[in-house]
């Protein structure tokens, strides 16, 4: 393996590589910078994320721009914004020891008139993002006709989130004499077009595979239906204490929230997409690169610009409309030589599309159990048991109170003493999943209709719809006001144009019945019945979207329930999700529904 001195970078280039630490290039780098350095050639290179692309674009550059001359050289166009500056600090960086050197980048969303200012004193290299480039363009403010790089980070992201128009007006207005470079994990046909439509027969170079993921990172799948999805997502993270994860939303709403339920079931958790402003991502990214957050709930695009090492899972809550960017997604963990696990949770109708990633990274996914209460406390237990053993003991500040302490429990012998302490941290693991059903079990029926059909549940018909302004919130309050009984669980809910489905513990059909009857409730107007329904799901559906897969997949009670010690235990989470489908807002600082222990505790301490 070659240095960055053996790769021909000039010294204040290298000085600045050893403040950063880089020891050594990487597969990309040791292939990519001679080559850029050495010939005028356009170059297509499949670089995952992570894999240091942005040095073995930047450092040739760096190596060749005329530092002399004040015109704009390279171009570097990026996805979105958090990326842009990525690159553009990384530059910087590298070009500490190079005082000439002048990088202006330029995105969407920020001041233009403070980007003009910057353009006009000169800047070597300009980072941008597609539209407020073309914008710059257009105002004559960005000049690119002295051009001598043009480099696309991330291609397929950028084709994907629609900038194809704006590539097409950059690539015009640089010189032909350009040198083009293209970074892109994925080579779809819209990427292969753009290389061939403007690139003249380009070196191709790849780190690791084609559109393979990274060696050191392995793949899980756990079966879920609707219903256990977010109850296997918290078993997941209980299981591993120290997890620091990207869960991956396909929607803004789908991350909100699965964010919003994690936080207020005590996890240290928050959301990042696009419909946040640029003062609460960048402050939420903050956090989670200082890992006072530990698991971002985030959409595809809005992490993009993340740039975290150290991450040790990377789950998928739903997977990907492109499952090309699978790839991506898990491109997050295994980076800079660490190990990682990227976990999809699928209904037993998505493994096909799991055969698809296969293909597409050359690697196998390994089923794994959704894990059982009984392996979530053990692991706890001996994560709180490593804990103690590694805990460094501050002498000189607890010798005073050391004698009144011994004295107080002069009592006890090491093994009660032991399990006193254990069951101090332990108990509240223990209750939280006494009862906890095997998840895996709720699941094996996903199947055909995507969520497990409870054999302890009735359905019901109502025949009150979205027409009448119907959701599934509502339809729980609407079932809560008749005061069937004091703990009701319901189950999925289906909301379709004139007339809606719901499930109730079946223990309860007759007082459900009942109730209704006697309390004769209306709903916009309309007089309110229900009926007992066969169990056939797919009937229901005619002519509607269901709601019930969305919201509905868990169990619901009656919001009048505490369990004993004033936590709730994991059964009853599910009244949470009544009492905010009801309206409540949820409490981040309320501690009374969190989950037990040290995981939400130890993070909180860090704040
Ligand atoms: P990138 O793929 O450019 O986003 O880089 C991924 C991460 O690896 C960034 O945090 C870089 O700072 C880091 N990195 C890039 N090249 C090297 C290198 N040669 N040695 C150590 N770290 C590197």
């Amino acid at each position: 393996m070659s240095t960055f001195l053996d790769l021909g970078l000039k010294e204040p280039i290298n000085r600045a590589l050893t403040d950063l630490g880089y020891e050594k290039p990487t597969v990309i780098q040791e292939k990519a910078i001679p080559q850029i350095i050495s010939s005028l050639d356009d170059l297509k290179a499949f670089a995952q994320t992570g894999t240091g692309k942005t040095a073995a674009f930047s450092l040739p550059i760096l190596q060749l721009l005329d530092e002399g001359s004040k015109n704009t050289q390279a171009i570097i166009l990026s996805p979105t914004r958090e990326l842009a500056v990525q690159i553009g600090n990384n530059i910087k960086e590298f070009s500490k020891y190079m005082p000439n050197i002048k990088v202006v980048t330029v995105y969407g969303g920020a001041n233009i008139e403070e980007q003009i200012r910057g353009l006009k004193k000169g800047a070597q290299i300009v980072v941008g993002t597609p539209g407020r480039t073309v914008d710059l363009i257009n105002r004559r403010a960005l000049k690119l006709g002295n051009i001598e790089w043009l480099i696309l980070d991330e291609a397929d992201e950028m084709l994907n989130m629609g900038f194809k128009d704006e590539l097409d007006k950059v690539l015009e207005a640089t010189p032909e004499t350009k040198q083009t470079l293209l970074f892109s994990a994925t080579f779809p046909k819209e990427v292969e077009a753009i290389a061939k439509n403007y690139m003249t027969r380009p070196v191709e170079i790849t780190s690791g595979q084609k559109n393979t993921g990274s060696d050191d990172v392995s793949h899980e799948y756990y079966l879920v239906s609707e219903r256990t999805r977010y109850q296997a997502l918290k078993r997941i993270a209980d299981l591993n204490p120290d997890i620091y994860a990207i869960i991956f939303c396909r929607t803004r709403r789908e991350t909100q929230e699965v964010a919003d339920n994690l936080i207020k079931d005590g996890y240290n958790a928050d959301a990042l997409h696009g419909e946040l402003s640029q003062a609460q991502r960048d402050s939420v990214m903050g956090k989670f690169r200082k890992k006072t957050v530990q698991i971002l709930v985030a959409t595809d695009v809005a992490a993009r610009g993340l740039d975290v090492n150290s991450l040790t899972h990377v789950i998928n809550h739903k997977l990907p409309d492109q499952i090309e960017n699978y790839t991506h997604r898990s491109g997050r963990t295994g980076r800079a030589g660490k190990t990682g696990i990227s976990i999809v949770l699928i209904s037993n109708k998505e493994k096909g599309r799991v055969g698809a990633i296969e293909r597409i990274i050359k690697k196998k996914f390994v089923q794994s159990k959704v894990p059982s209460g009984k392996e979530i406390c053990q692991n706890q237990l001996m994560h709180l048991i490593d804990k103690v053993n590694n805990i460094e003991v501050n002498q000189s500040e607890i010798e005073n109170f050391l004698p009144s302490i011994y004295k107080k429990l002069e009592g006890l012998s090491r093994e009660e003493l032991i399990q006193k302490f254990v069951s101090l941290e332990f108990n509240s693991f223990l209750s939280y999943y006494e009862n906890a059903q095997d998840l895996n079990d709720l699941s094996k029926d996903s199947g055909r209709n995507g969520r497990g059909s409870n054999e302890n549940m009735t359905r019901f018909f109502i025949n009150i719809g979205r027409k009448d302004s119907l959701n599934p919130a509502k339809l729980i309050g609407l079932i809560n006001d008749q005061n069937i009984t004091n703990n009701i669980e319901i189950g999925a809910i289906d909301i379709l144009d004139t007339f809606s489905f719901f499930e109730i513990d079946k223990k309860f059909q007759e007082q459900t019945l009942s109730s209704f009857a006697e309390n004769q409730p209306e709903f916009s107007g309309r007089g309110v019945n229900i009926e007992i329904t066969k169990k056939e799901r797919g009937g229901g559906r005619r002519g509607g979207k269901s709601f019930g897969k969305k919201d509905g997949g868990f169990g619901r009670r009656r919001n009048s329930e505490k369990s004993f010690s004033g936590r709730r235990s994991e059964t009853n989470d599910r009244s949470r999700r009544s009492s905010r489908a009801n309206g409540d807002r949820p409490d981040r600082n309320s501690s009374s529904n969190r989950k037990p222990s040290g995981f939400g505790r130890k993070r909180r301490e860090r704040k």
